[in-house]
């Protein structure tokens, strides 16, 4: 598997195809005639053996956070490094000292605040400035300062961005990044240098793509990151650079860098590892610019499942779902439900005619054990939903349902769908339904009442407060609070929370995180409804619940009142 003959590498590539050049030209080309007029090499090179280890590198606080809409606080960059330490990546990338406060702060603060076990802390900058010393440059300074045990710097690899936005020659482009490293490295740092815009300058000018990585080695850098900046590569392009690379460079560490642009991220960076790759650079849950960095919640389970290639720790494997929840809570995003892997939907049936032939083999209808990445399977029950898929939905929940829960459930799923409820993407509130069918109830607290005001007076900002008012009792007291919000949902859940709060501690880890409208035309006669799905999480599960009605406040006050419950229920369960 890991070898391929040259026989069978020489069928791949021997034949007339074609390539669209960086001008967005195509033109044919036949193997073997050079493709470039600087060519390293003809096409014959053999796939190596696949590495036994590749180095997983996290850019979330450095480059993911360039995304639309990210910001991080010191705070949260510390918190998000301990997610990461946690599920074991090599190297965390923790920023660009003295490039704004933020990133500056956090160099300050890791040495006292952030106790790593596993992974290593990286400072990000780039290479001196064209016409000035190194040990004058103030990035190179700052990096110094930064006080870690590795760097990694950014150097200019494609030739027309010497020209254009370094505006200085090719020569002392080069001369940069060598004298750059060898400050580095005389002051004890580990280098590894991010080769910027890469795959596009090897297109144009490999000789001085080349030259750089040749530079950087030479000045004692321990591993080039050939990176796809502009994401634009497809994993052909990638393997071909990247083993041209690796004849021209076979002593030093190559790592990969790609961005998804061309929607190949992950594809691009496993034919790097393949072509012999040893370090790979990206995101857990792919955040970045434009689209994204690869993701490495795919990436991982890619490179230990199926190419059996040590990433992780492999008993921390199963971390990656709640460690990528946690994450994206982190930074304030929703997770995808659909993200490989990861995502709530990804191990999620529906169940239908199949269902019992997904109860009896599940790998029929699953690509890996989902449990072995720390996800699970789910099946989605909506009011077309057979016994068998119930019965399925119990067990998974961890209920048993009789013959008479099962016929009164399938009554009322009918009857509630027909209403507007849609129990297919509102698992929280579905398991409630299934607990009280076997004559559970919630016994955490009742609620007696509750109220809330909008206030709107004048047109300044602020015009508009809203505050709720909520009384409840909790075995024999009676308990009463008021709270602001901004908006309805927000003080009903901040009153509630005053209110019960003490009682039940574990409601600090409950979070809501989204909040969805949609008025429906029911056809039941009477009118629109409005139907309102909240997703929460806990940092160890995500939950979503639902709510139906005719006032927009009473369906919000439904869909709370399920996740708070689904959350207690759940609080001993999940240790966090
Ligand atoms: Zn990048």
């Amino acid at each position: 598997m890991s070898e391929h003959s040259h026989e069978e590498h020489d069928h791949d590539h021997g034949h007339d195809h074609d390539h669209l050049h960086a001008d967005g030209t195509r033109h044919s080309h036949t193997h073997g005639h050079a493709r470039h007029s600087h060519s390293m090499a003809t096409h014959h090179y053999d796939m190596p053996d696949l590495p036994t280890q590749v180095d997983i590198f996290d850019t979330i606080l450095r480059d993911g956070s360039q995304q639309e809409g990210l910001s991080l606080t010191v705070d949260d960059k510390i918190r998000v490094a301990e997610q990461l330490d946690r599920l074991g990546v090599a190297y965390i990338e923790g920023g660009w000292p003295g490039a704004n406060p933020t990133d500056t702060e956090f160099f300050k603060r890791f040495k006292d605040e952030l106790t790593l076990s596993t992974s290593t802390l990286v400072a990000f900058g780039s290479t001196r400035r064209a016409g000035a010393t190194a040990e004058g440059d103030a990035v190179l300074r700052h990096l110094i300062e930064a006080d870690t045990e590795v760097v990694c710097i950014v150097a200019k690899s494609w030739d027309r961005h010497v020209d254009e936005a370094l505006k200085t020659s090719l020569d002392e482009a080069v001369a940069m990044v060598e004298d750059s490293i060898k400050f580095l490295t005389s002051h004890d740092k580990r280098v590894f240098l991010d080769a910027e815009h890469f795959f596009d300058g090897y297109r144009e000018n490999p000789e001085f793509a080349v030259r750089v990585l040749h530079a950087a080695e030479q000045a004692g850098a321990e591993a080039l990151v050939l990176c796809d900046t502009n994401g634009g590569s497809l994993p052909g392009d990638i393997t071909e650079t990247v083993l041209a690379v690796r004849s021209a460079i076979p002593d030093t560490g190559l790592g990969i860098h790609c961005h998804n642009d061309a929607g190949v991220a992950v594809a691009n960076s496993l034919a790097a590892v393949a072509a012999g790759v040893t370090q790979l650079q990206g995101c857990i849950n792919g955040y970045g610019e434009r689209t994204g960095n690869a993701d490495l919640s795919a990436a991982i389970p890619d490179l230990s499942l199926k190419l059996n290639i040590r990433t992780i720790p492999m008993d921390r494997l199963e971390l990656l779902t709640p460690v990528a929840h946690h994450i994206a809570e982190l930074v304030n995003k929703t997770p995808s439900p659909q993200q490989p892997y990861v995502g709530s939907s990804v191990f999620a049936h529906k169940a239908g005619l199949h269902a019992s032939a997904i109860a009896k083999s599940k790998d029929l209808y699953e690509h890996i054990d989902p449990s072995l990445v720390g996800n699970a399977t789910r099946v989605v029950v909506s009011d077309k939903a057979g016994r068998a898929t119930l019965q399925m939905k119990a067990a998974e929940v961890g209920i048993e349902l009789s013959d008479e829960a099962i016929k009164s459930i399938l009554d009322d799923l009918k009857r509630l769908e027909h209403e507007g409820y849609h129990y297919e993407v509102a698992d929280g509130s579905l398991e409630l339904l299934l607990r009280r069918a076997t004559g559970w109830e919630p016994k955490y607290f009742h609620v007696e009442s509750f109220r809330v005001i909008t206030n709107h007076e004048g047109d300044e900002a602020g015009a508009v407060t809203t505050e709720a008012t909520v009384k409840v009792q909790v075995g024999e007291k009676h308990l009463e609070a008021t709270a602001a919000g901004n908006g309805p949902v927000n003080a009903l859940d901040a009153a509630l929370r005053s209110c019960i709060g003490d009682s039940f501690l574990a409601l600090n880890h409950i979070r809501l995180t989204d909040y969805r409208v949609r008025v429906l035309n029911t056809g039941s006669g009477t009118g629109a409804v409005t139907r309102v799905l909240i997703d929460s999480d806990n940092g160890t599960r995500t939950w979503t619940t639902i709510g139906v009605s005719e006032n927009i406040i009473e369906a919000s006050w439904q869909a709370l009142y399920d996740s708070i419950v689904y959350g207690l229920l759940h609080a001993t369960s999940d240790t966090n």
